[in-house]
């Protein structure tokens, strides 16, 4: 069991070499030496079935995990009866369409805390969460996708560490996202040394045990934050936001992780998922 990396979207890179379709992506990461993709729905969930089955298709070729990111405007915190019933079909058409694709993963941004007060809109998202569980069952995957729940970078958005590991005591079939940029914007700069990283993992596997905390998905970037939190994703070559990978590494390195981490740099996603492939096995190759 290793750690596995791979880019959310399509780097500029694999549209300026030519490619236009993500159909083309698996056999693309597999070419550059990655092995996880995240598509995303996030703007829209626009993609047709028979592409759904193509994208499939060539990441079992090549042996790519894939992840699926949900709408962003999916919002599980509200009371409104509209909005909760609108936002579990944009979660079911997903799911739907995460098993056309095969994938295991859906990533899924918990909802805003709006006018309501923060444990209200917390209540909301436990209700929702339930009713998630049974779609999977009443669909047959249960077991098979596992939402993933995410930490959130802003102040006015479900999704503290805390809340998503509460959430995900809810049941075993759901898997945290760890959002490494999120935490450390959300804490204005809380992530500084392999202790912080232990720090996180030491509460998941408390919370929530060995199997989830080596299963985790992640995802991580360098990060800018105000006051309010997250304000834009950075490239690794943009040293002036953290948080710093190395240490991360060390951590995944030195407790045999298997997690996946998916990469959220601007434009050059893929590119600096392997700039932290490599940084990790060379702590792999250290230990070793
Ligand atoms: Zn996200």
């Amino acid at each position: 069991m290793t750690v596995k990396f791979g880019p959310s979207g399509n780097s500029k890179s694999f549209y300026d070499e030519g490619f236009k379709s993500s159909v083309d992506m698996p056999k693309w990461l597999k070419q550059k030496g990655l092995d996880a993709y995240e598509y995303s729905f996030g703007r829209g969930i626009n993609i047709g079935v028979e592409t759904a089955q193509k994208i499939g298709r060539a990441a079992a070729e090549n042996g790519i995990a894939l992840s699926i990111h949900s709408p962003y405007y999916i919002n599980f915190g509200s009371k409104d009866p509209e909005i909760k019933e609108k936002s579990i079909n944009y979660l079911k058409q997903t799911i739907i369409l995460a098993d056309k694709m095969q994938a295991d993963r859906v990533v899924l941004h918990p909802g805003s805390v709006g006018k309501n007060s923060r444990d209200e809109a917390f209540g909301n998202l436990v209700m929702s969460i339930k009713q998630a569980i049974d779609l999977l069952k009443e669909l047959n995957l249960y077991g098979k996708i596992h939402i993933c729940p995410e930490t959130m970078g802003k102040k006015n958005q479900l999704g503290t560490l805390d809340e998503i590991l509460d959430i995900c005591q809810i049941d075993e079939t759901l898997i945290p996202t760890i959002d490494f940029g999120h935490i450390h914007a959300l804490g204005r700069g809380a992530i500084n040394s392999k202790e912080d990283y232990e720090y996180i993992f030491n509460r998941v596997e408390n919370a929530l045990g060995r199997f989830r905390l080596d299963n985790l998905h992640c995802h991580f970037s360098r990060v800018e934050f105000t006051e309010a939190g997250e304000k834009k994703h950075w490239t690794f070559t943009d040293t002036q936001y953290g948080p710093e990978f190395e240490p991360l590494a060390q951590v995944l390195a030195e407790r045999e992780m298997s997690v996946r981490i998916i990469c959220e740099s601007r434009e050059n996603m893929a590119e600096d998922a392997l700039k932290m492939k490599k940084i990790y096995n060379e702590y792999i190759t250290k230990l070793n």
